[in-house]
């Protein structure tokens, strides 16, 4: 195997090898950009040391033979303590995880190199900050001593020489910083700070491999669901210096706002200073324009540099840069993350600049993406009192209690509170509670800052450098420009999307995207919101190529006609337990409690013009599309009053002396009907075969308004649904009394209706009995919330708090099989029964309409086994129709 890579030998599809950071320093190289000399080990290696707890034998001499070659290219050797040759050992796994992992910069100083610096670069102070920063970096990440010691003993110095910033600092007091650095170093590692230089390269080498499995970049990956075992690279790169004094600095860019997708130059640069210098928010940077009038020069370049990206990778991109005595250097750049808004707007200003075209504009967006666009946003207005305003770097209108540490929102959430994390800035450590908080505040830091770039890449609402704002997180409060406190557990608003922090909850209103769906704006207008206009035009696209149908999950003609202005085409799930509650419960209490025919008929009679009215609506609502109604599913008990109220109620009446004779005869109904495992009890077309006349009833009140519809001109399209079939001799049954009902119903009108009917798969049996059961079936429709329940023997509404926490820590399954399909076992079921059915029946319409119909990844799947339709919630229809269009291409 070969382990390492010169930058020359790379380009950036070699992410998972090289990592993003190799690959694209590579691509760079070879384009000629600015990047200093270095080499990648690969992730190979990474992961032979993660599994061996060493690494390949023969990787010293290949990193060795790599290191001679770039010694030569900067005619330098490492260390040397005359003109010593440094180096940065940086992290780089493939998927991007923004400061997750470790990196050491200026490996290569020691108590004699830094005179060598010092006497070529003609500073001292310059090579004393190299080195203290080195021992800094050193010792929290590859010795493993609390940085904070290191933070004290710097502010102490500083204390000391009474200021407050490190550029007040002198050669003098930096070496006295370095001083007292190695003291903390030798009493925690019980030996001096290593000088040999290709030590210190070789324990930073590991002690990147071993950041891999640090608890924040772990907790990193299982929020994102990035896969555990990929390991990450390692980048050895020759040093730049922005530390070197005025005319040197270094910044962060990106080639458009990653906020909004404006176009423009975006980013933020900080003079004379050293790597994290500029997200660490240690002190304020100055936005990137104002570098034009620092470096006009180096500006230019920059700019140019960037576009060349843009182009080349025809996207955003994000980029490191350091400018050292005047000269740029790139120091990484990649794809760069966005706000959902800015997906899409990007996404069509790039078709429109011919950079790609309207297909890939639809592969760059995602369905979570237009999902984060469909949530509220604050109006102006209401009793909160606005505090101020900071930079709006990650959109999203979030309400919740002021926490002050990770801590404190991580409990919280736990016990169901909304809170917002507040801190001066974010650093990594701070990852578990930004997971937990409805939106994270800090007063310091750009957009480019620790919070704002992990807000974003989560998309979770930020306001970051809200700088009026007095934060003390020690007492947990803060104060804002009028004096006003807020202290921990007080409920403000932050809004992402403009940067405003209020007092008090502000009320919210319906994003402009659903504005859009809901056709209260013209997309095309030139007043049009540039998001909307791009939004519609994707989406648009996305339908265009489409295979897969779009439906809805509705039981009401508001839902139904909502869903309709959303996108659906007909309706996959029309549920009529709904329909049974209210008012109704009194009429089906009098079924369930019926002594003989005539009582029931008379309950029957009494519920079937309701019934029929629901219809008559939904069907105006669906005019010309089809609607699947499903008939009753859940067990007859739920509609009766629960058994210990009831039981507590008749044994009042009964010590009281007047007891209830109605009650009593409920209860006696409620007792009879009470089951171990309702879920897997009298329900579905159980109830059909059981309680005579049920689901006749129910058929006779759908065509019958679907007469009434075709009377008043209307195109009635209703699909009669049976739930919960494991054999076809359940279906073939209700089927023959269905097809009675219809046949006399439509002579009664003379009428011309012919529903399809079909039924559910949901119970495993029916999945591997599809083929007999499509004899039976015109449809099938994939209920994926019972079949995931029955084929993990998953109690849905039970394990959920029960033990998914423990399944997702183990790694059992990467996410709820609830909420994305569980495509090896559930998924098999699916396809099998898909197969199968069409195998039995050609023309078997397929559909599914379980929770999974709106999951990105699960529309996908049924795009693949060839289902015709997805169903989904109102609210997912577009998100739907977008994954269903990405899936096609
Ligand atoms: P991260 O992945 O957390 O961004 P990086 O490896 O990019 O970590 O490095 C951290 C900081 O150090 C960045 O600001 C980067 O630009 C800077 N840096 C890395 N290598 C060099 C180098 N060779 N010369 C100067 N600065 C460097
Ligand atoms: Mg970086
Ligand atoms: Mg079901």
């Amino acid at each position: 195997t070969k382990w390492v890579y010169d930058f020359s030998e790379g380009n950036k599809d070699q992410k998972d090898l090289l990592g993003g950071k190799g690959a694209n320093l590579a691509e760079m190289t070879n384009l000629g950009l600015p990047v200093p000399p270095g080499f990648t080990i690969t992730t190979d290696a990474c992961r032979f040391y993660l599994e061996h707890g060493s690494t390949p034998p023969d990787l010293s001499d290949e990193v060795t033979e790599h290191l001679t070659a770039l010694e030569k290219a900067m005619g330098k050797t490492l260390g040397d303590p005359s003109d010593p040759l440094l180096v940065s050992v940086r992290s780089g796994a493939a998927a991007s995880m923004p400061g997750m992992m470790e990196t050491v910069l200026n490996v290569g100083l020691n108590d004699e190199s830094v005179q060598g610096l010092a006497t070529q670069s003609g500073s001292d102070r310059f090579a004393w900050d190299s080195y203290r920063r080195l021992i800094q970096m050193f010792g929290k990440t590859v010795q493993g001593i609390d940085g904070e010691l290191f933070d004290e003993a710097l502010d102490e110095v500083k204390r000391e020489q009474g200021t407050e910033l490190d550029l007040d600092l002198d050669a003098e007091h930096l070496q006295d910083v370095v001083r007292r650095f190695k003291e903390i170093v030798k009493q925690h590692t019980d030996r001096d700070f290593p000088q040999d230089p290709r030590e210190q390269m070789d324990l930073a080498i590991n002690a990147v491999f071993d950041s891999w499995n640090s608890d924040r970049a772990i907790l990193y990956r299982r929020r994102e669901r990035i896969p555990g075992d990929a390991g990450t690279a390692v980048n050895v790169v020759a040093m730049v210096f922005g530390n070197l004094g005025m005319d040197s600095g270094t910044g962060v860019a990106f080639t458009r706002d990653p906020g909004s997708g404006e176009q423009g130059v975006y980013g933020d640069y900080l003079q004379n200073a050293q790597g994290e210098d500029v997200v660490a928010g240690i002190r304020n940077t100055v936005a990137l324009t104002e570098l034009e009038q620092i470096d006009k020069d180096a500006y230019d370049e920059l700019l140019q540099t960037m576009s060349t990206l843009e182009s080349h990778y025809r996207d955003l991109c994000d980029i490191e840069f350091t400018i050292e005595r005047n000269k740029l250097w790139m120091l990484q750049t990649r794809v760069g993350k966005r706000t959902a808004g800015a997906a899409f707007r990007i996404a069509t200003q790039l078709v429109d600049e011919g950079l790609i075209d309207m297909d890939e504009a639809v592969r760059r967006v995602t369905g979570d993406q237009l999902a984060q666009l469909m949530f509220p946003r604050f109006t102006e207005g209401g009793d909160a009192k606005k505090l101020t305003q900071g930079m709006n770097a990650s959109p999203g209108a979030a309400v919740g209690k002021a926490v002050f540490s990770s801590e404190a929102a991580v409990e919280q959430a736990q016990n169901g509170e909304k809170v917002i994390l507040v801190r001066r800035e974010t650093n990594p450590d701070d990852l578990a509670g930004m997971i937990a908080a409805q939106g994270v505040l800090t007063s310091r830091g750009g957009k480019t800052s620790h919070a704002a770039v992990v807000a974003r890449g989560m998309g979770k609402t930020c306001v970051c450098g809200a700088e009026e704002l007095q934060v003390d997180t020690k007492a947990k409060k803060f104060t804002a420009p009028d004096g006003t406190e807020v202290t921990e557990g007080d409920v403000i608003s932050i809004d992402g999307s403009t940067g405003k922090v209020w007092l008090g909850e502000v009320p919210v209103e319906p994003s402009s995207v659903v504005r859009y769906f809901e056709g209260e704006v013209d997309p095309e207008a030139d007043d049009t919101e540039a998001l909307v206009n791009s939004v519609h035009r994707i989406l648009t696209h996305a339908d265009s190529r489409r295979r897969l149908d779009v439906r809805t999950n509705a039981d009401t003609p508001e839902d139904s006609a909502r869903a309709r202005r959303f996108g659906a085409h007909g309706i996959g799930l029309c549920r009529t337990e709904h329909m049974f509650l209210g008012d109704r419960r009194q009429l089906v209490e009098k079924l369930i409690l019926a002594e003989g025919d005539d009582d029931r008929q008379a309950a029957l009679d009494g519920l079937a013009p309701l019934q029929k009215q629901d219809f008559v609506e939904i069907f105006e609502a669906m005019d010309g599309l089809p609607v699947t109604v499903r008939l009753l599913d859940p067990p007859l008990h739920e509609f009766l009053p629960d058994l210990t109220d009831l039981s507590v109620r008749v044994a009042v009446a009964e010590a009281e002396g007047h007891p209830d004779e109605a009650n009593l005869r409920l209860l006696a109904a409620v007792r009879r009907l009470h089951e171990q495992n309702p879920m897997l009890g009298l329900r579905g077309v159980r109830l059909g075969l059981v309680v005579p006349g049920l689901f006749a009833m129910q058929v006779r009140a759908i065509v019958e308004a679907a007469c009434e519809r075709k009377k008043a001109g209307g195109d009635p399209r209703p699909e009669i649904m049976i739930p919960l079939v494991g054999a076809v001799q359940e279906l073939e049954a209700i089927r023959e009394e269905t097809e009675q009902v219809i046949a006399s119903v439509c002579e009664e009108h003379g009428a011309e209706i012919r529903p399809l009917i079909g039924t559910m798969i949901e119970v495993p049996r029916a999945a591997l009995t599809a083929a007999e059961i499509a004899h039976s079936a015109e449809f099938f429709s994939f209920g994926t919330n019972d079949l995931t329940q029955m084929t993990w023997g998953f109690s849905r509404d039970d394990v959920e708090a029960a033990f998914f926490h423990a399944y997702l820590d183990k790694g059992i399954f990467g996410i709820s099989p609830f909420e994305s399909l569980d495509l090896d076992g559930v998924g098999r079921l699916v396809r099998v029964a898909a197969r199968e059915g069409r195998e039995a029946r050609p023309e078997l319409k397929l559909g599914i309409c379980g929770e999974h119909g709106g999951d990105p990844e699960s529309v996908h799947f049924f795009h693949e086994v060839g289902l015709d339709y997805v169903s989904c919630s109102p609210f997912r229809v577009p998100v739907a129709r977008l994954e269903a269009g990405r899936a096609a291409l």
